[in-house]
């Protein structure tokens, strides 16, 4: 996977649980936002170590120095910071605390190891965690390792987790979390210290106008505007999203799709842009080839350029002006 591509694997990994979920700057750190909040990732993905002689089961990641002064910066203008190391295949990550990363030395490219045994662990008990001591830090620190699913409940604990120091507890805490009702949770640990963790979970819902739905599909003709199918399976989709601050819920700012064209819209791969054309997003479809997952893109793609269907009356046609700033912030290239 190109470096390039890999914010692909942290969209779908907090998209199916953030409505509000956008991509700032897609480029390495990575910033993102959910629940209101700027979180800036660097992310890569483990390879081996090239020191398999000694121990065959470890794996790193390497960050350029530069990366990691941009990190400590953002982390001073409040941003919240994370190093993340995808799995091949991007369904397991491993992170490390870092206010540990912070403290490595080298000139211009820090290593951070992990196991390749973490993976299989966590396929097997959805976490784990790797306890080392670090040279210029007085407690030891940690490496964690969970499924991308676990993604944004890590990004909203992350001081919490680097002081977990055992498997069971860090899976009793995953396990907890995938409970759908709670809003916060609380985890103690046994082993390192008797303060409680206060580990919280939040999804934001953002409320919803029940007439937005109603108009747009009227407007529409109950019919979706990518295929023209109606047979009921249309919904109103906004074009700025609508967690975005001023996104209006007005019906110029909606589009009827259809649910296919609804996912393929919300997974960026199909976009409604400027002068109603649709815009084919070939960076997804990059990556959707690189995971093997490309099966139906052809089809997909011949629909680039071509026109998308226009409201019966003119006074509810998207504006270009929001159609193109939807697409900036759709493909995460604008905010
Ligand atoms: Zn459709």
């Amino acid at each position: 996977m190109k470096r390039d591509l890999l914010y692909h694997f942290v969209q779908d990994s907090l998209r199916p649980y953030f409505e509000d979920f956008v991509i700032k700057d897609r480029s390495n750190p990575v910033i993102v936002q959910f629940n209101g909040i700027l979180h800036s990732l660097h992310i890569s993905q483990v390879h081996d170590s090239g020191n398999r002689r000694s121990n065959d089961d470890e794996v790193r990641i390497q960050i350029p120095r530069k990366y990691i002064d941009k990190q400590r910066s953002r982390r001073e203008g409040r941003m919240n910071v994370a190093f993340i190391g995808f799995f091949e295949g991007g369904r397991v990550f491993t992170a490390w605390d870092p206010m540990y990363i912070f403290t490595l030395q080298a000139r211009r490219m820090v290593s951070v190891y992990a196991r390749q045994t973490q993976k299989e662990r966590v396929e097997e008990c959805s976490a784990a965690v790797r306890t080392f001591s670090a040279k210029y830090m007085e407690e030891n620190t940690s490496e964690i390792a969970l499924t991308s699913d676990s993604l944004g409940f890590y990004l909203q604990n992350i001081q919490h987790f680097h002081r977990l120091r055992s498997d069971e507890d860090i899976q009793r805490i995953v396990r907890d979390s995938y409970s759908a009702n709670f809003l916060s949770i609380e985890g103690e640990t046994t082993s390192t210290s008797e303060k409680r963790m206060r580990f919280s979970y939040t999804r934001k819902a953002f409320p919803r106008d029940p007439q937005f739905k109603k108009k747009v599909l009227a407007a529409y003709g109950h019919a979706c505007c990518v295929c023209k199918r109606q047979l009921g399976i249309v919904e109103a989709a906004h074009i700025i999203p609508h967690s975005v601050h001023n996104s209006p819920n007005t019906v110029d700012n909606g589009l009827a799709l259809c649910i296919e064209h609804h996912a393929l819209y919300d997974t960026a791969l199909l976009l409604p842009g400027p002068d109603n054309l649709l815009i084919f997003n070939q960076d997804r479809a990059e990556y959707l080839r690189q995971e093997k997952q490309a099966k139906g893109l052809d089809a997909i793609e011949s629909l680039h350029h071509t026109r998308f269907a226009k409201p019966v009356s003119q006074e509810y046609e998207p504006s270009n002006e929001n159609l193109q700033r939807g697409l900036e912030i759709r493909m995460g290239s604008g905010s």
